[in-house]
Protein backbone atom coordinates (compact mmCIF):
# COMPACT_ATOMS: atom_id res chain seq x y z
CA UNK A 1 0.00 0.00 0.00
CA UNK A 2 1.52 3.54 -1.09
CA UNK A 3 2.16 6.15 1.65
CA UNK A 4 -0.95 8.12 0.05
CA UNK A 5 -3.39 5.19 0.71
CA UNK A 6 -2.73 4.56 3.89
CA UNK A 7 -3.02 8.29 4.92
CA UNK A 8 -6.60 8.44 3.35
CA UNK A 9 -7.13 4.75 4.96
CA UNK A 10 -5.95 6.06 8.53
CA UNK A 11 -8.18 9.03 8.06
CA UNK A 12 -11.86 7.28 7.40
CA UNK A 13 -10.59 5.29 10.31
CA UNK A 14 -10.26 7.38 12.61
CA UNK A 15 -12.71 10.45 11.39
CA UNK A 16 -15.02 7.79 10.04
CA UNK A 17 -15.53 9.38 6.53
CA UNK A 18 -13.05 10.29 3.61
CA UNK A 19 -10.64 12.91 3.65
CA UNK A 20 -11.37 15.87 1.59
CA UNK A 21 -7.99 15.84 0.24
CA UNK A 22 -4.43 15.22 0.65
CA UNK A 23 -1.60 17.02 0.49
CA UNK A 24 2.02 15.87 0.40
CA UNK A 25 5.56 17.58 0.96
CA UNK A 26 8.94 15.77 0.03
CA UNK A 27 11.98 14.71 1.67
CA UNK A 28 14.76 16.18 0.69
CA UNK A 29 18.89 14.80 0.58
CA UNK A 30 21.60 17.82 0.34
CA UNK A 31 23.91 17.41 -2.63
CA UNK A 32 26.14 19.69 -0.70
CA UNK A 33 26.33 22.61 2.45
CA UNK A 34 25.80 21.01 5.22
CA UNK A 35 25.39 23.66 8.57
CA UNK A 36 25.93 26.37 6.58
CA UNK A 37 21.89 27.06 7.25
CA UNK A 38 21.78 28.39 10.19
CA UNK A 39 24.89 30.64 9.72
CA UNK A 40 23.15 32.61 7.05
CA UNK A 41 25.29 30.59 4.11
CA UNK A 42 24.50 28.46 0.95
CA UNK A 43 22.78 25.24 0.51
CA UNK A 44 22.23 23.23 -2.37
CA UNK A 45 19.53 20.59 -1.58
CA UNK A 46 16.99 18.50 -3.58
CA UNK A 47 13.47 17.03 -2.79
CA UNK A 48 13.34 13.49 -3.59
CA UNK A 49 10.59 10.95 -3.91
CA UNK A 50 9.83 10.16 -0.64
CA UNK A 51 7.11 12.12 0.77
CA UNK A 52 4.67 12.74 3.69
CA UNK A 53 1.19 12.74 3.10
CA UNK A 54 -1.95 14.41 5.20
CA UNK A 55 -4.85 12.86 4.59
CA UNK A 56 -7.21 16.20 5.83
CA UNK A 57 -10.99 17.69 6.03
CA UNK A 58 -12.42 20.48 8.57
CA UNK A 59 -14.50 19.52 11.60
CA UNK A 60 -17.29 21.64 12.76
CA UNK A 61 -16.06 21.92 16.28
CA UNK A 62 -12.75 23.70 16.59
CA UNK A 63 -10.49 21.04 17.03
CA UNK A 64 -7.43 20.23 15.24
CA UNK A 65 -6.91 16.23 15.67
CA UNK A 66 -3.78 14.65 14.42
CA UNK A 67 -3.05 11.29 13.96
CA UNK A 68 -0.02 9.02 12.28
CA UNK A 69 0.32 5.68 11.19
CA UNK A 70 3.56 6.24 13.25
CA UNK A 71 1.93 6.74 16.55
CA UNK A 72 -1.38 6.01 16.25
CA UNK A 73 -3.03 7.22 19.27
CA UNK A 74 -5.12 10.57 17.94
CA UNK A 75 -3.71 13.93 19.48
CA UNK A 76 -6.25 16.64 19.93
CA UNK A 77 -5.98 20.41 21.33
CA UNK A 78 -8.86 23.13 20.21
CA UNK A 79 -7.28 25.80 17.95
CA UNK A 80 -7.97 28.03 20.44
CA UNK A 81 -5.77 26.89 22.77
CA UNK A 82 -2.58 26.55 19.90
CA UNK A 83 -1.07 30.12 21.10
CA UNK A 84 -1.75 29.07 24.99
CA UNK A 85 0.40 26.32 24.33
CA UNK A 86 2.83 26.94 22.71
CA UNK A 87 3.60 30.08 22.94
CA UNK A 88 6.74 30.84 25.40
CA UNK A 89 10.02 28.79 25.92
CA UNK A 90 11.48 26.63 22.53
CA UNK A 91 9.78 23.06 23.36
CA UNK A 92 8.18 23.59 26.17
CA UNK A 93 4.90 22.33 25.66
CA UNK A 94 6.74 18.96 24.35
CA UNK A 95 9.24 18.73 27.76
CA UNK A 96 6.33 19.52 29.85
CA UNK A 97 4.65 16.82 28.10
CA UNK A 98 1.90 18.74 26.89
CA UNK A 99 2.20 17.33 23.40
CA UNK A 100 3.65 14.58 22.52
CA UNK A 101 7.04 14.84 20.34
CA UNK A 102 5.71 13.71 16.94
CA UNK A 103 2.60 15.45 17.13
CA UNK A 104 4.32 18.75 17.84
CA UNK A 105 5.31 18.74 14.46
CA UNK A 106 1.95 18.87 13.07
CA UNK A 107 0.04 20.91 15.74
CA UNK A 108 2.95 23.52 15.96
CA UNK A 109 2.79 24.32 11.90
CA UNK A 110 -1.30 24.59 12.70
CA UNK A 111 0.39 27.24 15.43
CA UNK A 112 2.67 29.00 13.31
CA UNK A 113 0.61 29.26 10.21
CA UNK A 114 -2.49 30.64 11.90
CA UNK A 115 0.24 33.21 13.46
CA UNK A 116 1.72 33.40 10.04
CA UNK A 117 -1.57 34.43 7.92
CA UNK A 118 -2.38 36.69 11.12
CA UNK A 119 -6.33 34.97 11.63
CA UNK A 120 -7.64 34.59 14.47
CA UNK A 121 -7.72 31.05 16.02
CA UNK A 122 -12.23 31.39 16.24
CA UNK A 123 -12.09 32.51 12.73
CA UNK A 124 -10.63 29.11 11.21
CA UNK A 125 -12.72 25.56 11.49
CA UNK A 126 -11.39 22.31 13.76
CA UNK A 127 -9.30 19.72 11.27
CA UNK A 128 -8.37 16.04 10.82
CA UNK A 129 -5.49 15.56 9.57
CA UNK A 130 -4.17 11.28 9.01
CA UNK A 131 -0.34 11.34 8.55
CA UNK A 132 1.53 9.05 6.75
CA UNK A 133 4.77 8.82 5.12
CA UNK A 134 7.36 6.40 3.30
CA UNK A 135 10.66 9.00 4.53
CA UNK A 136 12.88 7.19 6.60
CA UNK A 137 12.69 9.01 9.83
CA UNK A 138 15.85 10.01 11.67
CA UNK A 139 17.80 9.00 8.79
CA UNK A 140 19.22 12.71 7.68
CA UNK A 141 16.48 12.85 4.81
CA UNK A 142 14.29 15.23 6.36
CA UNK A 143 11.24 13.56 7.23
CA UNK A 144 10.43 16.51 9.65
CA UNK A 145 10.27 19.03 6.86
CA UNK A 146 8.43 16.26 5.01
CA UNK A 147 5.46 16.34 7.77
CA UNK A 148 5.66 20.13 8.37
CA UNK A 149 5.29 20.72 4.34
CA UNK A 150 2.46 18.50 4.13
CA UNK A 151 0.40 19.73 7.05
CA UNK A 152 1.21 23.58 5.98
CA UNK A 153 0.07 22.59 2.39
CA UNK A 154 -3.36 21.13 3.15
CA UNK A 155 -3.83 23.84 6.44
CA UNK A 156 -2.97 26.71 3.93
CA UNK A 157 -6.05 25.36 1.70
CA UNK A 158 -8.61 24.08 4.30
CA UNK A 159 -8.07 27.51 6.27
CA UNK A 160 -7.49 29.40 3.16
CA UNK A 161 -4.57 30.93 4.66
CA UNK A 162 -2.86 32.26 1.49
CA UNK A 163 0.49 31.39 2.22
CA UNK A 164 3.05 31.09 -0.60
CA UNK A 165 5.25 28.57 -0.57
CA UNK A 166 8.36 30.81 1.18
CA UNK A 167 5.87 31.22 4.50
CA UNK A 168 4.84 27.79 4.60
CA UNK A 169 9.32 27.00 4.83
CA UNK A 170 9.10 29.74 7.83
CA UNK A 171 6.19 28.19 9.38
CA UNK A 172 7.58 24.55 9.26
CA UNK A 173 11.30 26.05 10.65
CA UNK A 174 9.25 27.76 13.74
CA UNK A 175 7.28 25.06 14.64
CA UNK A 176 10.39 22.99 14.53
CA UNK A 177 12.15 25.46 16.23
CA UNK A 178 9.97 26.62 18.54
CA UNK A 179 7.23 23.91 19.34
CA UNK A 180 9.22 20.95 19.16
CA UNK A 181 12.41 22.80 20.20
CA UNK A 182 14.86 21.65 18.00
CA UNK A 183 17.09 24.59 16.70
CA UNK A 184 17.43 23.62 13.04
CA UNK A 185 17.96 26.15 9.94
CA UNK A 186 15.44 26.82 6.99
CA UNK A 187 17.52 24.82 4.43
CA UNK A 188 14.61 21.28 4.87
CA UNK A 189 11.61 23.09 4.69
CA UNK A 190 12.56 25.24 1.64
CA UNK A 191 13.81 22.22 -0.18
CA UNK A 192 10.93 19.78 0.27
CA UNK A 193 8.12 22.31 -0.38
CA UNK A 194 10.27 24.32 -3.26
CA UNK A 195 12.05 21.30 -5.32
CA UNK A 196 11.77 20.85 -8.85
CA UNK A 197 11.71 17.34 -10.39
CA UNK A 198 16.06 16.82 -11.09
CA UNK A 199 16.88 20.06 -10.03
CA UNK A 200 18.70 21.01 -6.46
CA UNK A 201 17.53 24.29 -5.22
CA UNK A 202 20.57 26.77 -4.38
CA UNK A 203 18.91 28.83 -1.44
CA UNK A 204 21.05 32.17 0.35
CA UNK A 205 19.80 31.16 3.92
CA UNK A 206 20.57 35.50 4.40
CA UNK A 207 18.48 36.86 2.11
CA UNK A 208 15.97 33.36 1.46
CA UNK A 209 17.02 33.69 -2.39
CA UNK A 210 16.33 30.64 -4.29
CA UNK A 211 17.45 29.51 -8.00
CA UNK A 212 16.71 25.61 -9.60
CA UNK A 213 20.06 24.43 -10.33
CA UNK A 214 19.81 21.65 -13.19
CA UNK A 215 21.39 18.68 -11.99
CA UNK A 216 21.61 16.80 -15.21
CA UNK A 217 21.66 13.28 -13.54
CA UNK A 218 19.23 11.63 -16.20
CA UNK A 219 21.26 12.98 -18.79
CA UNK A 220 24.52 11.84 -17.50
CA UNK A 221 23.61 8.47 -16.40
CA UNK A 222 23.81 8.94 -13.02
CA UNK A 223 22.07 8.40 -9.77
CA UNK A 224 22.10 9.84 -6.30
CA UNK A 225 22.21 6.39 -4.14
CA UNK A 226 21.57 6.89 -0.35
CA UNK A 227 23.23 4.38 2.30
CA UNK A 228 21.51 4.70 5.37
CA UNK A 229 23.17 3.94 8.09
CA UNK A 230 20.73 3.29 10.23
CA UNK A 231 22.20 4.93 13.15
CA UNK A 232 19.56 7.46 14.20
CA UNK A 233 20.35 10.89 15.78
CA UNK A 234 18.29 13.59 17.47
CA UNK A 235 18.31 17.52 16.61
CA UNK A 236 16.95 18.72 19.87
CA UNK A 237 19.94 17.37 22.09
CA UNK A 238 23.89 17.30 22.10
CA UNK A 239 26.27 17.44 19.53
CA UNK A 240 23.70 19.65 17.03
CA UNK A 241 23.32 22.11 19.72
CA UNK A 242 26.96 22.28 21.08
CA UNK A 243 27.94 22.97 16.76
CA UNK A 244 25.40 26.06 16.61
CA UNK A 245 26.90 27.76 19.56
CA UNK A 246 30.49 27.05 18.71
CA UNK A 247 29.66 28.87 15.27
CA UNK A 248 28.30 31.54 17.31
CA UNK A 249 30.79 32.12 19.71
CA UNK A 250 33.23 32.00 16.28
CA UNK A 251 31.12 34.84 14.49
CA UNK A 252 31.22 36.61 17.98
CA UNK A 253 34.95 36.48 18.53
CA UNK A 254 35.52 37.52 14.07
CA UNK A 255 33.11 40.56 15.20
CA UNK A 256 30.25 39.62 12.33
CA UNK A 257 26.36 38.74 12.43
CA UNK A 258 27.27 35.20 11.00
CA UNK A 259 29.59 33.25 9.74
CA UNK A 260 28.65 33.83 5.87
CA UNK A 261 30.52 37.22 6.21
CA UNK A 262 33.89 35.20 6.64
CA UNK A 263 35.64 34.45 3.96
CA UNK A 264 38.31 31.58 3.01
CA UNK A 265 41.12 34.16 3.15
CA UNK A 266 39.92 35.36 6.39
CA UNK A 267 40.70 32.34 7.95
CA UNK A 268 43.97 33.25 9.13
CA UNK A 269 42.69 35.73 11.36
CA UNK A 270 40.33 33.58 12.38
CA UNK A 271 42.77 30.82 13.38
CA UNK A 272 44.35 33.38 15.45
CA UNK A 273 41.54 34.65 17.77
CA UNK A 274 40.00 31.09 18.30
CA UNK A 275 40.79 28.21 19.99
CA UNK A 276 41.61 24.99 17.82
CA UNK A 277 37.97 23.33 18.27
CA UNK A 278 36.13 26.58 17.61
CA UNK A 279 38.94 27.72 14.53
CA UNK A 280 38.28 23.90 12.91
CA UNK A 281 34.08 24.29 13.18
CA UNK A 282 34.29 27.60 11.99
CA UNK A 283 36.69 26.45 9.01
CA UNK A 284 34.12 23.40 8.26
CA UNK A 285 31.55 26.48 7.68
CA UNK A 286 33.61 29.15 5.35
CA UNK A 287 35.13 26.66 3.16
CA UNK A 288 31.40 24.73 2.81
CA UNK A 289 29.95 27.88 2.16
CA UNK A 290 32.98 28.33 -0.69
CA UNK A 291 32.30 24.54 -2.22
CA UNK A 292 28.54 25.23 -2.61
CA UNK A 293 29.04 28.38 -4.55
CA UNK A 294 31.72 26.29 -6.46
CA UNK A 295 29.26 23.28 -6.99
CA UNK A 296 26.55 25.31 -8.71
CA UNK A 297 29.30 27.13 -10.87
CA UNK A 298 30.56 23.24 -11.52
CA UNK A 299 27.30 22.60 -12.56
CA UNK A 300 26.40 24.72 -14.43
CA UNK A 301 29.79 24.65 -16.34
CA UNK A 302 30.88 20.99 -16.21
CA UNK A 303 27.81 19.45 -15.07
CA UNK A 304 27.31 16.79 -12.47
CA UNK A 305 30.61 14.41 -13.23
CA UNK A 306 32.78 17.44 -12.39
CA UNK A 307 31.49 18.03 -8.89
CA UNK A 308 33.12 14.40 -7.10
CA UNK A 309 36.14 16.33 -5.43
CA UNK A 310 33.72 18.84 -4.22
CA UNK A 311 31.72 16.31 -2.61
CA UNK A 312 34.42 14.78 -0.80
CA UNK A 313 36.02 17.42 0.28
CA UNK A 314 32.87 18.36 1.93
CA UNK A 315 32.93 15.04 3.66
CA UNK A 316 36.61 14.99 4.70
CA UNK A 317 35.68 18.84 6.60
CA UNK A 318 33.02 17.44 8.52
CA UNK A 319 34.61 14.42 9.46
CA UNK A 320 37.98 16.13 10.55
CA UNK A 321 36.90 19.65 11.60
CA UNK A 322 33.06 19.57 12.52
CA UNK A 323 33.50 15.84 13.80
CA UNK A 324 30.13 14.96 12.94
CA UNK A 325 30.81 11.89 10.76
CA UNK A 326 30.65 8.88 12.70
CA UNK A 327 32.38 5.32 11.51
CA UNK A 328 29.83 3.86 10.00
CA UNK A 329 28.90 7.40 7.49
CA UNK A 330 33.30 7.23 6.73
CA UNK A 331 33.01 3.69 5.67
CA UNK A 332 30.15 4.26 3.26
CA UNK A 333 31.58 7.17 1.69
CA UNK A 334 35.49 5.31 1.74
CA UNK A 335 33.58 2.38 -0.06
CA UNK A 336 31.60 4.24 -2.68
CA UNK A 337 34.64 6.03 -3.74
CA UNK A 338 36.85 2.75 -3.82
CA UNK A 339 33.74 1.63 -5.95
CA UNK A 340 34.32 4.42 -8.43
CA UNK A 341 31.97 6.70 -6.93
CA UNK A 342 32.17 10.41 -8.98
CA UNK A 343 31.79 11.64 -5.41
CA UNK A 344 30.32 10.93 -1.87
CA UNK A 345 29.64 12.42 1.43
CA UNK A 346 27.45 12.36 4.42
CA UNK A 347 24.29 14.19 4.28
CA UNK A 348 21.74 15.78 7.01
CA UNK A 349 22.99 16.61 10.19
CA UNK A 350 25.03 14.55 11.21
CA UNK A 351 25.89 12.36 14.11
CA UNK A 352 24.10 8.61 11.96
CA UNK A 353 21.90 9.47 8.92
CA UNK A 354 22.83 8.53 5.92
CA UNK A 355 25.87 9.35 3.15
CA UNK A 356 25.12 10.05 -0.65
CA UNK A 357 26.85 8.66 -3.48
CA UNK A 358 27.18 10.37 -6.96
CA UNK A 359 27.39 6.88 -9.59
CA UNK A 360 26.71 5.81 -12.99
CA UNK A 361 23.33 4.12 -12.98
CA UNK A 362 25.26 0.84 -13.60
CA UNK A 363 27.03 0.44 -10.68
CA UNK A 364 24.49 1.30 -7.90
CA UNK A 365 24.09 -2.36 -7.16
CA UNK A 366 28.19 -2.78 -6.98
CA UNK A 367 28.28 0.05 -4.67
CA UNK A 368 25.29 -1.31 -2.40
CA UNK A 369 26.68 -5.02 -2.22
CA UNK A 370 30.18 -3.00 -1.61
CA UNK A 371 28.94 -0.71 1.26
CA UNK A 372 26.93 -4.15 2.97
CA UNK A 373 29.97 -6.14 2.77
CA UNK A 374 32.13 -3.30 4.39
CA UNK A 375 29.33 -2.98 7.29
CA UNK A 376 29.35 -6.47 8.11
CA UNK A 377 33.37 -6.88 8.11
CA UNK A 378 33.26 -3.87 10.54
CA UNK A 379 30.19 -5.54 12.50
CA UNK A 380 27.76 -2.62 11.68
CA UNK A 381 23.88 -3.07 11.15
CA UNK A 382 23.89 -3.84 7.54
CA UNK A 383 22.68 -0.36 6.13
CA UNK A 384 19.97 0.78 3.80
CA UNK A 385 20.43 1.66 0.31
CA UNK A 386 18.56 2.75 -1.95
CA UNK A 387 18.46 5.67 -5.09
CA UNK A 388 16.71 9.03 -4.68
CA UNK A 389 15.05 10.96 -7.71
CA UNK A 390 15.18 15.30 -7.56
CA UNK A 391 11.91 15.59 -7.59
CA UNK A 392 9.12 17.86 -7.11
CA UNK A 393 8.60 19.90 -3.59
CA UNK A 394 4.79 20.11 -2.06
CA UNK A 395 1.66 20.06 -3.89
CA UNK A 396 -2.25 18.74 -3.64
CA UNK A 397 -2.40 14.79 -4.46
CA UNK A 398 -6.02 14.27 -4.48
P1 LIG B 1 14.77 13.74 10.07
O1 LIG B 1 14.11 15.02 9.72
O2 LIG B 1 16.20 13.67 9.64
O3 LIG B 1 14.01 12.54 9.59
P2 LIG B 1 14.22 14.68 12.72
O4 LIG B 1 14.68 14.23 14.08
O5 LIG B 1 14.45 16.07 12.31
O6 LIG B 1 14.81 13.64 11.66
O7 LIG B 1 12.65 14.45 12.60
C1 LIG B 1 12.10 13.18 12.87
C2 LIG B 1 10.89 13.34 13.77
O8 LIG B 1 9.80 13.98 13.02
C3 LIG B 1 10.31 12.03 14.23
O9 LIG B 1 10.98 11.53 15.37
C4 LIG B 1 8.86 12.42 14.52
O10 LIG B 1 8.77 13.08 15.77
C5 LIG B 1 8.56 13.44 13.43
N1 LIG B 1 7.97 12.79 12.25
C6 LIG B 1 8.51 12.66 11.03
N2 LIG B 1 7.69 11.99 10.18
C7 LIG B 1 6.60 11.66 10.89
C8 LIG B 1 5.40 10.95 10.60
N3 LIG B 1 5.15 10.41 9.41
N4 LIG B 1 4.50 10.83 11.61
C9 LIG B 1 4.73 11.35 12.83
N5 LIG B 1 5.84 12.03 13.15
C10 LIG B 1 6.77 12.18 12.22
MG1 LIG C 1 14.67 16.92 10.45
Amino acid sequence: MTALVQAQELFARVAGSPAAGVWSSAGRANLIGEHTDYNEGFVLPFAIQHRTYAAAATRGDGVVRVVSTFAEQPVELPVAELAATFDGPAGHAVTGGVVPEWAAYALGVAWAALAASGRAAADVPGVDIAIASDVPIGAGLSSSAAIEGAVASALDELWGLGLAPLDMARVGRRAENEAVGAPTGIMDQVSSIMGRADAATFLDCRSLETQSVDLGFAREGLSLLVIDTRVKHSHSTGGYRERREACERGAAAMGVPALRDVTVAELDRARELLDDVTFRRIRHIVTENQRVLDTVETLRAQGPRAIGDLLVASHVSMRDDFEISVPELDTAVETALAEGAVGARMTGGGFGGAAIALVDEARVDAVAEAAAAAFADRGFAAPHAFTVVPSEGARRDV
